[in-house]
């Protein structure tokens, strides 16, 4: 696609058009989807000076990794950058370098950056709906991600369901024009990658992965050894407690292909944590010979509940979350169900009952055609 035709002429939009929720602006950006138009984005960067950045609430390390990689890039071309967050920087990212440029959403006050970057997030909403409501961009709207039930929310969408990581596309926009991967903006993306990856053993790990990783490990002069202290051995010794609590609720189904294990606000508050302390239980649950569909289930503090969900080999999780109205990727979903955790769970294990059941249309069989 031509990137001129993207970006001639842009207007400064009007406070209707500020707001992103209407499905004209759905279909009108869809045609835009998955054209993985870099040069659109470049000339963004040539025109433009001001910048903001954001991601998902709960950020993770793709989501913190990728937006700080992008944060330093841009700086380096002499951007005035901010990002803004609605939630904190978990601990075991405050390593990263310009961690502690994040703001959160009251810094926002009656600033407009002219492009509203966000990445890895899904959805437009999926960056706490109160920042999605504050933070309005003058001129353009992108969307950068790599999930396949992402929403084309942005003017310029650089979805690729392909990569491994949002920081992957970030990679590949900076290499794309040939610009240095500074070390900083290294380490930064290679958390990102190192992350969404399961560090580097998920199905989104293949060579490419590896060769960019070790181009990021040259150019940051780290080693994977110390990142990978950093984001998974600070663990306090509370969340420990908190998981030996939460697998003991551990239920698998009579034929053992579904697993669930839940957390409730009682056990949180036991250990003086929140809902984020159990990420990655549901790798351990998913773990589990025979099992195919692993589910960690969060009670939240409004009584909803968060799910992470996981597949073995053939369930596509990311469908079986888009019934719950979440999304994801085929192997690891999740999903906010409105519903009391017992109630959500029964739903469920319902739901996964049918995608596991062999007359079930497994992943893959709708590509033959
Ligand atoms: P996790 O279980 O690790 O929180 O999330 C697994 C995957 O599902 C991630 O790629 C994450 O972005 C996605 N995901 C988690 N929760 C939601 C949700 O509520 N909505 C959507 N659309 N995706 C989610
Ligand atoms: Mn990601």
């Amino acid at each position: 696609m031509d990137s001129s035709s993207l970006l001639q002429p842009i207007q400064p939009k009007t406070k209707r058009q500020k707001t992103k929720t209407t499905s004209r602006h759905f279909m009108n950006t869809l045609q835009m989807a998955n054209t993985h138009d870099y040069d659109a984005l470049l000339t963004l960067f040539d025109r433009y000076h001001n910048f903001a950045l954001s991601t998902h609430i709960n950020p993770d390390g793709d989501a913190i990794g990728s937006e700080l990689g992008l944060y330093l890039f841009l700086t380096k071309l002499g951007k005035s950058v901010k990002i803004f967050n609605t939630d904190i920087v978990p601990p075991n990212y405050r390593f990263l370098p310009a961690w502690d440029s994040i703001e959160s959403t009251h810094s926002i006050g009656t600033y407009c950056p002219e492009v509203l970057i966000v990445l890895d997030a899904s959805t437009l909403e999926r960056i706490g709906k109160r920042l999605s409501k504050t933070l309005h961009p003058i001129y353009s709207l992108v969307n950068i991600d790599h999930h396949a039930t992402a929403e084309a929310f942005g003017d310029i969408n650089l979805i690729i369901p392909t990569a491994s990581s949002t920081s992957e596309i970030v990679y590949k926009l900076i290499k794309h024009h040939q610009f240095p991967i500074g070390e900083a903006c290294a380490l930064c993306l290679y958390t990102g990658l190192m992350f969404d990856t399961g560090c580097f053993r998920h199905s989104n790990t293949t060579a490419e992965t590896h060769r960019i990783a070790a181009e990021l490990i040259e150019i940051g002069g780290f080693t994977p050894d110390e990142v990978y202290r950093n984001v998974y051995e600070q663990v306090p010794v509370a969340k420990i407690r908190l998981l030996s609590e939460v697998l003991s609720t551990l239920q698998i189904t009579d034929d053992g292909k579904i697993a669930s294990v839940y957390a409730t606000q009682a056990m949180f508050r036991k250990a003086g944590m929140t809902a984020d302390a159990v990420e990655g239980v549901v790798n351990q649950i998913q773990a589990i010979a025979g099992v195919e569909v692993a589910l960690c289930v969060s009670e939240m503090a409004d009584r909803s509940t968060k799910v992470s969900l996981r597949s073995q080999g053939y369930v596509d999780v990311s469908q079986l979350a888009a019934e719950f109205q979440g999304g994801g990727h085929v192997r690891a979903a999740g999903c906010r169900i409105a519903m009391p955790y017992p109630l959500a769970i029964a739903a469920l294990v319902q739901a996964s009952q049918r995608h596991t059941d062999p007359g079930h249309m497994r992943y893959g069989d709708c590509q033959k055609d």
